[in-house]
């Protein structure tokens, strides 16, 4: 039981894209959830599971479908002008890419002082060189990496610098989009623990994309499972690998490296067969259902709806009533 304030609410959030013919391609279909302030919400599912849309409508960087998005209360698909120059000084993001979010052109120094500049937070050109000098210090870099350009960097030093721009303007919630999934494995668990690091220090909220469920243990404090645009199963992150409830997280699971060789031979890996459906045209009961070994005909005919089956543990599945 988290007893701290809500910052981020989603409500039955949908968000779809035309697909052309009148169709419709629902990439997120009716996801609700709540992230608690100085609390860590990590996202993981398969490529096109909806995660990353999620996370980008949930900051309105994408319109909405259906649904709601409130952030400290306020809707934030109908903010004032003023009101959304506020939230992009308290959201920000950490793209998945730091080869391409960052221009490889530009010196260090000016992509993170470009937001100190645009929200006015330094009054002067010296409290701006301290603030930037402050922030390379913070991700590990340091004021000889200032005026060098960002193509002279490796990809964990680029998303060290992509993570000093976002802490720039002094956020209270980070959207983390897939951060590690370009780097070197050696570089990912560096980039996990800096994030970890900053986030007790400066008690930020963050949403944490992730493709697999390998590095998210470490980061989230709560998981969410998605799949084809719906929310699985969402459970504190020891529980949810301790007791994984839904049959795709079982089966993600399964596919989690452990350190231990001997335990790792002994666990029995299990291979998903049959495709995604398309999120064009879902199965009409759970969306699961093609792939489900535990599948009945109520599963095919009926969706089923995300219940919470132990305290904080929601599933979506007709095996947990
Ligand atoms: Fe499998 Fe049925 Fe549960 Fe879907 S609802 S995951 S098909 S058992």
């Amino acid at each position: 039981m988290n007893n701290r304030p809500i910052e981020l609410e989603v409500t039955n959030l949908c968000k779809y894209f035309d697909a052309g013919k009148k169709r419709k391609l629902k990439a997120v279909d009716d996801v609700s959830f709540v992230i608690h302030k100085g609390e860590t919400l990590g996202i993981v599912g398969e490529s096109g599971c909806g995660k990353t849309t999620c996370g980008k409508t949930c900051i309105g960087m994408l319109p909405k479908t259906a649904g709601m998005v409130k952030y400290k209360g306020k809707d934030v698909h109908s903010m004032s002008k003023k009101e959304r120059f506020d939230f992009t000084g308290k959201v920000q993001m950490i793209f998945q890419d730091p080869y391409a979010s960052l221009d490889p052109h530009q010196k260090v120094y000016d992509i993170i002082a470009e937001g100190i500049r645009i929200h006015k937070l330094a009054k002067n050109q010296a409290e701006e060189e301290r603030m930037v000098l402050e922030l390379l210090d913070m991700v590990g870099l340091n004021a000889e990496h200032a005026m060098r350009n960002v193509h002279e960097f490796s990809g964990g030093q680029r998303q060290r610098i992509g993570i000093a721009r976002a802490l720039a303007v002094d956020p209270e919630f980070l959207f983390c989009d897939e951060p590690i999934s370009a780097l070197d494995v050696s570089i990912q668990a560096q980039i996990i623990n800096l994030l970890m690091k900053l986030q007790k220090d400066r008690d930020l909220t963050m949403l944490f994309i992730a493709h697999d469920l390998s590095m998210v243990k470490h980061i989230s404090d709560r998981i969410g499972v998605m799949y084809l645009g719906n929310m699985v199963e969402l459970a504190p992150a020891a529980e949810l690998y301790k007791k994984p409830l839904h049959p795709y997280t079982e089966a993600l699971l399964s596919a989690v490296p452990i350190a231990d060789p001997r335990a790792s031979r002994e666990r029995r890996k299990i291979m998903l067969t049959g495709d995604v459906p398309s999120p064009v045209n879902p199965p009409a009961g759970c969306r699961f259902s093609g792939r489900c070994k535990y599948v009945t005909e109520q599963c095919m005919k009926v969706r089923p709806e995300l219940k919470e089956i132990e305290p904080g543990h929601f599933v979506a599945c007709h095996l947990h009533k």
